[in-house]
């Protein structure tokens, strides 16, 4: 169920899936990566916190893109990087 706890979360009205189930970044730099996370602005996906790079954060931050959806199979939830809100859907 929809737990909207920020208003960027509130207004994502379709859930974006990966395109790619991998970091598009880590490849290009030849990293490794733990989770994926996919922004819900623009559709890229991006590694998680845990992961030594950390893209998925740094491209909220340069970019203004507040929202990603978790990319890893099964899981239903949406993330704020500026409100630290969560939400499953
Ligand atoms: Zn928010
Ligand atoms: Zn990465
Ligand atoms: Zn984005």
């Amino acid at each position: 169920m929809a737990n909207k706890s920020c208003a960027h979360i509130g207004s994502v009205r379709s859930v974006r899936g990966p395109t790619r189930r991998e970091c598009e970044e880590c490849v290009k730099i030849g990293a490794a990566w733990v989770h994926l996370r996919t922004c819900q602005e623009c559709g890229i996906t991006l590694c998680c916190d845990s992961s030594p790079n950390r893209h998925a954060s740094k491209h909220a931050r340069a970019t203004g893109h507040p929202v990603i959806a978790s990319a890893e199979p099964g899981e239903r939830w949406l993330y704020c990087y500026p409100d630290d809100a969560f939400a499953e859907y």
